[in-house]
């Protein structure tokens, strides 16, 4: 059974150095009497949120830590091979949040997975449009941002695994969309496959303030907070009044060993701004409204959904820590095995 251990808590960037490949036996069936689950692992799905992971465990987190010399843990999608679960069975396809990063585990915390239901998408689309993700992008669009058609948004990170759905969803509601991201090759995404009204590569802006002044010459009404610091300080800036900040995530302040102030909160106050972070599994009554709705919009081809998929468990250390350095274009996954 090869495995991908985490090998101690990161300060700083993480590196490929910070996880290592090992080679274990796994028995190939449930133990006599055991509920759990054993699972041939085919997804892995790499998200920003397993750098919180892989730091020393702090009040402030909201994810539990890696364990060093313990395999990784995080999203993924997999097929039973054997069951002591009377609701799991050889040969059912599962999603959860509890995969190894390992060609098989022994799942005893069943609840955590998912039994697929809709077989006729591609299965990987468990790590992002239809899991963690994707359901990130619906509840934090339509239940924290209070959208309404006309409505100026911006989403910055916005090609990501949940920007592109976010600015899709935005699109769909009848609002303006602007979304941000690292790369021209991001930006002609962003504007020909998602349909964003427009999109900039805020690597190239000296000034974000001058530079969202221009997208928004009449303000930003929505902004889907993904990266955190200037950003969020600049945005401040041009939010107009009674707007909403959903706060998703801070990619820009993970590897930091101090945070960077933000100093234009006061606008909260003088604009009436209502600044609402969250996180997703809050949010677990919403999920079958959540799958219905979208696959639905998949189906019709209103929505689309692009992924970075790579190839083998050893190149899963490389692929999550991509995420950080913007390498990966869309959703990232690592496909370890076929079905
Ligand atoms: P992405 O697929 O968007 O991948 C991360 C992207 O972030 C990179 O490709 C890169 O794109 C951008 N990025 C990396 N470093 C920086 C930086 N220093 N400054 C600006 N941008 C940076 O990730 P996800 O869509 O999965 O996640 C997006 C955000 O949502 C993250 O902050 C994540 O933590 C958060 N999240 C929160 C959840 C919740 O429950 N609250 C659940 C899921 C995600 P680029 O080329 O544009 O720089």
């Amino acid at each position: 059974n090869k495995q991908v251990l985490f090998k101690d808590y990161v300060i700083g960037h993480p590196k490929e150095e910070d996880m290592v490949l090992i080679s274990s036996t796994i028995e190939l069936k449930v133990p006599e009497g055991s509920m759990a689950v054993l699972v041939k692992n085919l997804y892995l799905s790499c998200d920003p949120y397993m750098r919180l992971c892989m730091s020393r465990p702090s009040s402030e987190s909201y994810t539990d830590a890696f364990v060093p010399g313990k395999v990784i843990v995080g999203y993924g999608v997999s097929k039973v091979v054997d069951s002591g679960h009377p609701d799991f069975k050889a040969g059912d396809l599962v999603w959860g949040r509890i995969i190894g990063w390992e060609e098989y585990s022994l799942i005893t915390l069943t609840e955590h997975i998912k039994k697929i239901q809709y077989t006729d998408v591609p299965l990987s689309y468990y790590t992002g449009i239809f899991g963690m993700p994707g359901f990130t992008a619906y509840v934090g669009f339509y239940e924290i941002c209070s959208p309404k058609k006309g409505e100026t948004v911006y989403v910055s990170a916005a090609s990501g695994a949940v920007g592109q759905l976010v600015g899709q969803f935005a699109k769909l509601m009848g609002c303006y969309v602007v979304g941000s991201a690292g790369s021209q090759e991001k930006i002609d995404l962003l504007k020909n496959k998602f349909g964003f009204d427009d999109a900039f590569n805020y690597k190239e802006e000296q000034d974000l303030t001058a530079a969202l002044k221009r997208y928004f010459p009449s303000g930003i009404d929505i902004y889907f907070e993904n990266v955190g610091g200037a950003m969020l300080d600049a945005v401040l800036l041009n939010m107009r009044t009674n707007g909403r900040i959903a706060v998703c995530g801070m990619i820009s302040q993970y590897n930091l060993t101090q945070r960077d102030p933000v100093y234009n909160l006061f606008c909260l106050i003088s604009k009436r701004i209502r600044l609402h972070g969250f996180i997703v599994p809050d949010y677990e009554h919403l999920f079958p409204q959540f799958l219905e709705k979208v696959i639905q919009y998949v189906r019709e081809g209103k929505v689309v959904y692009v992924e970075d998929v790579v190839d083998g468990l050893e190149n899963a250390p490389s692929a999550l820590i991509g995420l950080f350095a913007g390498r990966n274009i869309g959703k990232q996954v690592v496909r370890i095995a076929h079905e």
